[in-house]
């Protein structure tokens, strides 16, 4: 059967502290970078601002990295704010570590499931696929899928990883039949 299929349907927000107005959740919007050249060293910054207040504030994405260590591709992406290269900047766990800051996947992603399985036999075997790193717990994801209540998921899944631990990569699981 066809994979089920995590993707995202927006950017994430990330979770930061403004100090401007101490809320804690700041968006990159549209997403716009900021080069800095100093010499033959480039600072890039991703900018995000404050769902609050709008405060700008910059996430660092190179810090005084050498200009010849860039690919021209990479750095015209930089300057024309590219926004698939938002994206994987933005979704890159260097980028969150090095800032201190958290991605925000409230809201941002949907789970695609193909119609519901006719005319197979139990148990039936999924896939699902993440076109994005979104954190899920797999007995969530799955009872949302099913529409199972996560009793239902406990007794009836069969899964390559423990169900209640977070995880942002494919896996597969299996069906048992109802009672
Ligand atoms: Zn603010």
């Amino acid at each position: 059967m066809l994979p089920w299929v995590v993707r995202r349907t927006r950017l994430p927000l990330l979770s930061r502290r403004c100090v401007n107005c101490r809320s804690e959740s700041a968006t990159a919007g549209e997403g716009r970078f900021r080069v800095n050249a100093n010499g033959k060293l480039l600072d890039v910054w991703l900018l995000v601002r404050c769902v609050s207040c709008d405060w700008t504030s910059k996430l660092t994405v190179h810090e005084r990295a050498p200009v010849r260590s860039f690919d021209p591709a990479e750095l015209d992406g930089y300057l024309a704010n590219d926004p698939e290269l938002v994206a994987s900047t933005l979704l890159d766990p260097l980028l969150a570590r090095r800032n201190r800051v958290t991605l925000d996947w409230t809201g941002a992603w949907r789970l695609d499931t193909p119609s519901p399985w006719v005319d197979e036999a139990w148990p039936v075997k999924v896939e699902i696929v993440f076109e994005d790193p979104v954190p899920v717990r797999p007995e969530r994801l799955i009872a949302h899928g099913l529409g199972l209540s996560r009793n239902e998921v406990l007794r009836r899944i069969k899964c390559d990883i423990p169900l209640r631990r977070t995880t942002r990569a494919g896996f597969t699981f299996t069906v048992m039949a109802g009672d």
